[in-house]
């Protein structure tokens, strides 16, 4: 049996965390109300920016998972009768909709879990007026579909709507411009590309969506926005509760880590091996799940693949796991339909590689490939670049 500490995370987060990250979480406690926080929080503000592209006063830093952030987001912005319009096309759209749903006024806008955002649908949406705020994933991991975030940052610039995007499991492995694509809130999670551990959400949310929070009267208490921004002020550099210190210190190692690697660098890390996925999958007959329009695209940091024919897509992932590689299957509906292998942030293309070796297996045993051998040289031509 191999033991939990020596199988291989590749599902698309939790990832794995680098020695560093864990190590930095060993340190003592600090005050949270002094100095040392501060500068803690005001480098991972500034590094966070970047990777965003936006402004550093712009972060906040909550404790809490991804989803925490998106209530937040929706939350802050939107009263009971405010018109949401919740874009859904996977599991985490969903998560929009129903948080939608709990602050203001759903208006659901559904796609098939796996196909693409179709514009001209959510212009007439917005066209038939009165929408205050849309909500929509970047990179949709359930499906493995990247949405059109800038397309949909103009329509809602068109149509005077506030813009809140999920780049969860993108920021950090994918090109994100909050403020080049009109976004209001963005809003992250550390145990993606970030190669945090879980626990720790960050939103970027600019002038415009924090003004108008100042107006919204039922916005959360512990996930009020206006209040992370305001202990985030030049001044303090702190939060308004307590924070998870530990994790604080996980997050800023994890940050520098994507600063020595340069964001540029890392973002086609992500691509040649979400691609060296795609090339060698298809290669051996399995098909890719999402179905793609002239403006969505395969995701930079997860594969979704179709079980093949007669297999359960949870077998696989179980067959996988007991050769020591962790990769998920599908969510809801799509259990059993497919599976999904991550690429985010500190994935090696050796970790690729004995993935695809260890799936070429399996789907050998299973009887779906004839002989195995043909992965590793498709995988290796396509991450070349990788070890130049
Ligand atoms: N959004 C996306 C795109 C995700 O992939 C996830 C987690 O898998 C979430 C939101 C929810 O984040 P968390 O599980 O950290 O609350």
């Amino acid at each position: 049996m191999i033991k939990t500490e020596d199988k291989l995370m590749m599902m698309p987060g939790p990832v794995e965390v680098p020695h560093r990250v864990l190590m930095a979480m060993a340190k003592p406690m600090i005050n949270h109300r002094g100095k040392e926080f501060s500068a803690i929080y005001d480098e991972c503000q500034t590094i966070s920016a970047d990777l965003f592209k936006t402004k550093a006063e712009n972060i906040s830093i909550i404790t809490g998972s991804g989803t925490a952030g998106m209530e937040a987001a929706v939350g802050c912005l939107n009263n009971k009768s405010d018109k949401i319009l919740a874009i859904e096309n996977g599991k985490f759209g969903q998560r929009f909709k129903k948080l939608a749903g709990k602050y203001g006024t759903v208006v659901p806008l559904e796609f098939e879990w796996g196909k693409s955002v179709d514009l001209a649908a959510v212009e007439e949406k917005l066209a038939a007026g009165d929408i205050k705020t849309i909500t929509m994933v970047h990179n949709e991991s359930s499906t493995a579909i990247r949405n059109p975030a800038p397309e949909i940052g103009a329509l809602a610039k068109k149509y005077g709507a506030y813009f809140i995007l999920d780049v969860v499991s993108s920021l950090g492995g994918d090109d994100i411009r909050v403020d080049d694509w009109g976004v209001d809130i963005a809003v992250t999670g550390s145990q993606k590309c970030l190669a945090a551990p879980p626990g720790i959400s960050i939103v970027a949310a600019g002038e415009r969506a924090l003004a108008e929070m100042e107006k919204v009267t039922t916005r959360p208490y512990y996930l009020d926005l206006v209040a992370y921004h305001k202990s985030a002020s030049k001044d303090l550099k702190e939060t308004p509760y307590t924070p998870a210190v530990s994790l604080f210190y996980a997050l800023l190692e994890a940050l520098r880590i994507v600063t020595e690697e340069g964001l540029e660098n890392r973002i086609e890390r992500h691509y040649l091996m979400t691609q060296a996925v795609r090339d060698a999958v298809t290669a051996i007959g399995i098909e890719m799940f999402p179905h793609l329009n002239e403006v969505s695209a395969y995701s930079n940091t997860v594969s979704a693949m179709k079980a093949p024919a007669g297999i359960n897509g949870e077998d696989i992932k179980k067959a996988m796991n007991k050769r020591g590689v962790i990769i998920s299957g599908g969510q809801d509906e799509l259990k059993g339909k497919i599976f999904r292998i991550g690429s985010m942030g500190a994935t090696t293309p050796t970790n690729i590689m004995t993935t695809l070796a260890e799936l070429e297996q399996v789907l050998c045993d299973m009887g779906v490939v004839e002989a195995p051998g043909a992965v590793m040289d498709i995988a290796g031509e396509t991450m070349a670049k990788l070890y130049e």
